[in-house]
Order: C-alpha cells, then structure tokens, then sequence
C-alpha cells in the first residue's frame, strides 16, 4: 500500500478511537486542501501484511466501537488494497471505516470496500456539477452516484463539508447541500469544517499555487450558526 502516514488516536474520524492510515493519492484538486502533500501517489509499497500487524498492535484501544479509518488522499484510490487488508482485519475483528471524497468510479472494488466498510464518511465538497468543476476539478455526479450507492445498501453515513468565506459560508448555499443530503436516509451526521491556513506552508514548500492564499479562516461563530442550521434542518 502506498501511505502518507499515520495516526494514532484520531478521534474525529469515526466511532470511538480511531487508528487513522492516510492513503497516498487523490484525483481532486480541492480549491482549499489542506494535505497537498498526499496528492501524488508515488512513494514506498508497504505490505498489505505489515499494514495489518501494525495496525492490530493498536487493537485493545478499538474499545465502544473504535478502529481504523482509511483516509488520504484518497483511500478508495486503493480500494484494491483496502480489500486485501479488510481480511486481516476482519480476523482481528478489527472494523474500519472509509473517509473519502466519494469522487470515484464505483468499480467492484470500490463498492466491495465499501460494502466492507462499518462507516462511510463522504466531503460533500460542493452542491452541482459547475460548482465540483470550479472547486475541485472532480465531477458532482461520481459523488451523487457514489452516495447513491451507499444509500442503496444502507451503508451507515457521515457526511462533511469544509465552509470556505465567500464560496459557501452563507445559508442560501448552506441549503442547496441540505436538499441533497435529505436525500439520504441512513445519514447520522453531517458536521461543517472551517476553512484554515494550516497547510498553507505545504504550498510553499512544494512549489505549489496557492488558490486561497488571500482567504481569511472561517470564523468560529458564523461556522457555528450554519451547522446549527443545518442540524435543525436535517432533524428526523
Ligand atoms: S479530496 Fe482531500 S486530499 Fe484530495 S484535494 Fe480534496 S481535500 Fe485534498
């Protein structure tokens, strides 16, 4: 598996502690990645064997649901490889969970680790095709199927989103998001991120442009008010 790295006792990435792995490559461009670092997907092979002891050592804190999330880049990029691990796992009675951009093509690998997966935390990055083109280079009708797909089995459901100033950070948009993910009815959460510069160095070092060097981080209270919003909108 080619990785990026990982983390030990992420607790925002699903149920109960979990033992993130970032996966190497993605396909997007997001306008305000904060990991430009895991776009190429270059880098050492590590077994899928060494893969699994490694995380099998962290075990006995996958305690009230805890376990591995396969993050990135993006994971399903390696869904080939996620399969392959989801059999060690599964003899350690070790659960993961899938946190991806959903901007994929559903081949059957994709969907079997899907279909592997306890959780599938998906970005809602944007509301339409123009808006994904614009922002992220990748194609709102891939996530729309993707989700689609994952409604289709019942797979449990987070979604997230990133508010940026002046591209998403008002209600009228805010409610473009929330029609789409009404659509969904196995959807648990759904939690806004602010925008920040954090990774702004990254883009230095790597020569990179930077498209929102200007933008300011997302305010803490405005952040706060949308994703009351949201939550009363999405009530069931
Ligand atoms: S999908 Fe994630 S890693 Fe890829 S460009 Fe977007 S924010 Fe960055």
């Amino acid at each position: 598996m080619r990785i990026h790295s990982f983390e030990s006792a992420a607790a925002v990435d699903g149920d109960g502690v979990r033992y993130c792995v970032f996966l190497r490559g993605c396909p997007l461009r997001c306008v305000y990645c904060h990991n430009p670092d895991t776009w190429e997907s270059g880098g050492d092979d590590i077994s899928v064997e060494t893969v699994a002891k490694k995380i099998a050592r962290y075990k006995p804190y996958f305690k009230n649901g805890g376990g591995v999330t396969f993050s990135g880049g993006e994971p399903l990029l390696q869904s080939k490889e996620i399969n392959e691990i989801s059999q060690h796992l599964k003899k350690e009675e070790i659960g993961y969970a899938l946190d991806t951009s959903g901007c994929v093509e559903l081949t059957d690998d994709v969907k079997k680790a899907i279909e592997g997966a306890d959780l599938v935390i998906c970005d809602l990055k944007f509301w339409d095709e123009e808006s994904y083109k614009k922002y992220t280079n990748g194609s709102f009708e891939r996530v729309k199927a993707f989700l689609d797909h994952c409604e289709k089995i019942k797979k449990r459901l987070w979604l997230r989103t990133v508010i940026v100033p002046n591209i998403n950070d008002n209600v009228d948009v805010l409610n473009k998001y929330i029609d789409i993910a009404k659509s969904y009815t196995t959807l648990e959460k759904y939690k806004l991120l602010p925008f920040h510069t954090m990774g702004f160095e990254k883009y230095e070092r790597l020569a990179i442009k930077n498209p929102l060097l200007t933008t300011k981080p997302m305010e803490s209270e405005k952040l706060s008010n949308l994703q009351t919003h949201i939550n009363k909108q999405l009530e069931r």
